[in-house]
């Protein structure tokens, strides 16, 4: 379907705007490493200036009063179906494009990320057509219209870590209610999202409605404080959520959405099905190499069984440890991290916890070119250890005794963070009553580290503000418009 070829890196050079691939107005670039050995990818990626981030929202107000707005609900909701069906046949080769500078192992892309990115999308594009609003009658003289209307021009600022899916769960609900979206990748992580972008025009979607710019923190501020864009949709870390919010305020107060970190506990009771408990807890912390938002980076076990939990626990890491290495191959389950930056940060928080906690097995680095740190487990860390507070990003966790349910609770919510949470019992009105007091956005029973995109996606406290997923996400990319009938006025 369509003609489309996937770029290599080399070819990918220029910004997506209004419809075809545009030269920068400035010169500077920045150079993307593959982890896996350090290599150079790309020296010449562009950084957009305040002129280029003009252009494409010139670009995407013109796309947003013109030919999208036409557009009725049913036409968006068939691009979005079609923009799905040409996912399902280039997503892969677009993944394993990310694959080079992102370390994400190309073995999960037709099992995983391909799945969950296309549906993810469709889900979307089932909402185009159902947007409603509301009707109150005039009991008191008034017919009360409530419209939810689109922002306008959108801006996506997304992390390293899952490019596609991120601009995805962003770009599928700002296009679903009608809006237009900027989107700019991490520096780390650009060229699938730069590769795309001429798949949107395939599908029917209008030029200028999606856009692509690069660049780094630089450029992603100056989408945070554009006057004219209506909305930001970041997805990163904490300190860069606070400055963009700063931003958004400080600008034309435009809407903020931040999806942020975390140091997600997961709570083992002792009638846990300790098997389940075990491959949850190990998978969360070892997904893209403990390089997930969701990571239960902290485990909590009941006194009575941690002693067999922390043996079967350091076993699985012991293995997965074994599966590490090249992402390129297709026998390899975990890839490296993602630069020198985060792997140097890693090995230094691992250093310090040697200090503040016991070593259970792990606590080096594969000893090869790139940067792969040894799947990592800490026990009994000290009440202040920053291995037990801080979001490490990798695949390190720290396991801690518990013994009563009052206690668990207290600890796994003594944190800044409240993204995920996850409780193992077999008792279900412990599993009710103990998920409803764990302080997160999502809370998982007999899971844990898992998304689902029908239900909403975020985090309490500072994990984040507002809601991603679910028909929640519509509201996040429109605002309501009272309209007041006087029914006396003849
Ligand atoms: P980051 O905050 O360093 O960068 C994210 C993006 O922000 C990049 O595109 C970057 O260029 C841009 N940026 C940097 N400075 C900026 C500024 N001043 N203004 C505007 N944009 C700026 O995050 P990262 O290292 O790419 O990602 C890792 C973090 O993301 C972790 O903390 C992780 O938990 C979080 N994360 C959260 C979720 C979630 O859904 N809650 C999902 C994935 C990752």
């Amino acid at each position: 379907m369509g003609s489309f070829k996937v770029p290599t890196p080399s070819e990918l050079t220029k910004f997506y705007i209004n419809g075809e691939y545009v030269n920068a107005s400035g010169s500077e670039v920045f150079t993307v490493i593959n982890p896996k050995d350090g290599s150079v990818i790309s020296e010449k990626l562009p950084v957009a200036t305040a002129k280029d981030v003009d252009t494409a929202v010139e670009a995407a107000e013109a796309a947003f009063s013109g030919e999208w707005s036409e557009f009725t609900n049913a036409q968006r909701s068939q691009c979005l179906n079609k923009l799905a069906s040409l996912l399902e046949e280039h997503l892969e080769d677009i993944l394993k494009l990310d694959s080079l500078s992102s370390g994400n192992p190309v073995s999960l892309i037709p099992t995983r990320e391909k799945a969950y990115i296309v549906n993810g999308l469709r889900y979307f594009a089932g909402w185009a057509d159902k947007q409603a609003g509301q009707y109150m009658p005039d009991d008191d003289g008034f017919v009360k219209l409530v419209r939810h209307e689109p922002l306008g021009v959108c801006a996506a600022v997304c992390p390293f870590n899952a490019p596609i899916a991120t601009m995805f769960f962003k770009v599928g609900p700002a296009l679903a209610t009608g809006n237009t979206i900027i989107v700019k990748p991490s520096e780390k992580t650009p060229f699938g999202t730069m590769a795309i972008g001429p798949l949107f025009e395939l599908a029917g979607i209008p030029k200028g409605v999606v856009q692509v710019l690069t660049g780094a923190g630089s450029t992603g501020a100056l989408l945070a404080s554009h006057m004219r864009i209506r909305k930001i949709s970041f997805t990163g870390s904490v300190p860069t959520g606070k400055k963009i919010q700063v931003a958004a305020a400080q600008s034309n107060l435009k809407r903020v959405t931040l999806e942020l970190g975390g140091k997600s506990p997961a709570v083992v009771f002792e009638d846990a099905n300790l098997d389940n408990a075990l491959t949850w807890t190990v998978n969360a912390i070892m997904a893209r190499s403990g390089q997930v938002c969701v990571a239960a980076s902290r485990v909590y076990v009941q006194k009575s069984i941690v002693e067999k939990f922390v043996e079967g626990y350091v076993q699985k890491m012991k293995a997965a440890a074994e599966k590490m290495g090249d992402p390129s191959q297709e026998d390899t389950a975990y890839g490296p991290l993602v630069d020198k930056l985060a792997y140097e940060r890693v090995q230094k928080m691992i250093e310090r916890g040697k200090k503040e906690a016991t070593l259970a097995t792990g606590g080096g680095t594969l000893g090869k070119d790139g940067y792969f740190i040894e799947p990592t487990v800490f026990v009994n860390p000290q009440a202040n250890a920053q291995i037990l507070h801080d979001e490490v990003f990798g695949p390190v966790s720290v396991i801690i005794p518990f013994e009563t349910e009052q206690e668990v609770i207290k600890k796994a919510n003594d944190t800044e963070y409240g993204l995920m949470a996850g409780v193992f019992t077999r008792d279900v009105t412990r599993a009710l009553r103990v998920s409803s007091k764990l302080d997160a956005g999502v809370v998982g029973v007999n899971c844990v580290s898992v998304m689902n995109v029908v239900a909403p996606f975020g985090g309490k406290k500072q994990s984040g503000l507002g809601r991603e997923f679910s028909s929640e996400v519509l509201r996040a990319y429109t605002e309501p418009k009272t309209v007041l009938i006087n029914m006396k006025s003849e």
